[in-house]
């Protein structure tokens, strides 16, 4: 087990159990996730030898990066076990955001994804997730720049789907003994597990909640995303508007603009009518486009339109920028091209 998936109670529970003082917890997680060498904590030699022996302390390991000429930064994570995931940093003028992973691979199955193409291998652990943040920060420190202030749970794998494993994480991201990073800071995105929005409208997370919805319609979003054979646009959109009850966040609608398949009118009036009631803003993305797949993203001319369609129809949309589109910017693809190499 990695020592990162802990919080400090259960810390707590843990050196008492080894027969030291408590309070020694708080100290150990502080330094565990602001990073650093463990015999550097203020804790004596000999805990710090037990807890290497009985605890992973280097679960994430960034074994290759690749930077582009906007500054955005992609990173390929090995865990552990030897397995891949990825991670991406983009610089905004109000900070640093860093795009995690949740699973290796992902079990969803989207059609646009490189995620997914080899299934899901397994979840990752709390402490994994909070390890990439860690080890980005640690890069920070030794180099020029900025430390992580913002997080998107938009990486490889479906965060609802590994969910003990996510909201551990984000109680564990935003202790003020830790990395520190205010739930208001961070994005979770979902495909549309809509029974996982209901619990999670009821933890007391208030992060920033976006729908990768892609279609208002559920016949184009079956073949696009089997996820909505599971559940209806109607049903997820009840869902958000439930979370967004609970925690007073505006949510936001992720869509990927695919040619040919959601940038019609029809799509544009549609969206009015299921998106009624919710209060949500639209993100327009260009789709990336994945060798795998034969789907790609419209013209910037057509994008534009469609843009222009949604205001027409009183919806506030944006077009957001690809960041580091040049170094396989879309989710997987760095991973894929690694394992085709090696
Ligand atoms: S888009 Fe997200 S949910 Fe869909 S397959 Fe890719 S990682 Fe999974």
């Amino acid at each position: 087990m990695d020592i990162y998936s802990f919080l400090p109670s259960e810390l707590e529970e843990i050196i008492a159990g080894m027969g030291y003082e408590p309070y020694r917890a708080r100290q150990l997680f502080s330094g565990l996730h602001r990073g650093g060498n463990p015999y550097k904590f203020g804790l004596s030699k000999k805990l710090v030898d037990e807890l290497l022996q009985r605890y992973e302390f280097r679960p994430v390991e960034i074994i290759r990066s690749l930077k582009a000429s906007d500054g955005t930064e992609k990173f390929l994570f090995k865990l552990s076990g030897g397995n891949l995931i990825e991670g991406v940093l983009m610089r905004y003028s109000y900070g640093n955001t860093l795009c995690v992973s949740t699973q290796v691979g992902c079990a969803m199955g989207c059609a646009f994804c490189a995620s997914t193409i080899g299934g899901m291998v397994r979840h990752l652990t709390a402490g994994e997730i909070a390890a990439e943040v860690i080890s980005v920060n640690a890069l920070r420190r030794e180099g020029e720049g900025r430390s992580v202030t913002n997080v998107v749970l938009m990486g490889s794998g479906e965060p609802l789907h590994n969910y003990d494993n996510t909201v551990k994480f984000l109680r564990i991201v935003s202790h003020e003994l830790g990395i520190n990073i205010s739930l208001r800071n961070i994005s979770l995105s979902t495909c549309g597990l809509a029974d996982k929005i209901y619990r999670f409208s009821d933890e007391n997370l208030p992060v920033t909640l976006s729908l990768s919805l892609h279609s208002p319609f559920d016949e184009v979003r079956r073949k696009i995303m089997p996820v909505a054979k599971r559940y209806t646009v109607a049903e997820t959109v009840e869902a958000l508007k439930y979370y967004f009850e609970k925690t007073g966040r505006r949510g936001i609608i992720e869509y990927a603009m695919i040619k040919g398949v959601n940038v019609s009118a029809k799509d544009a009036a549609e969206l009015k009518r299921v998106l009624r009631g919710l209060n949500c803003h639209i993100n327009l993305i260009m789709l990336n486009e994945v060798k795998e797949s034969d789907l790609f993203p419209p013209g910037m001319a057509e994008a534009l339109r469609f843009k222009r369609m949604l205001a027409a129809e009183g919806l506030s949309a944006t077009i957001r920028k690809s960041k580091g589109a040049e170094i396989e910017g879309a989710c997987g693809q760095l991973r894929r091209r690694y394992i085709e190499q090696n």
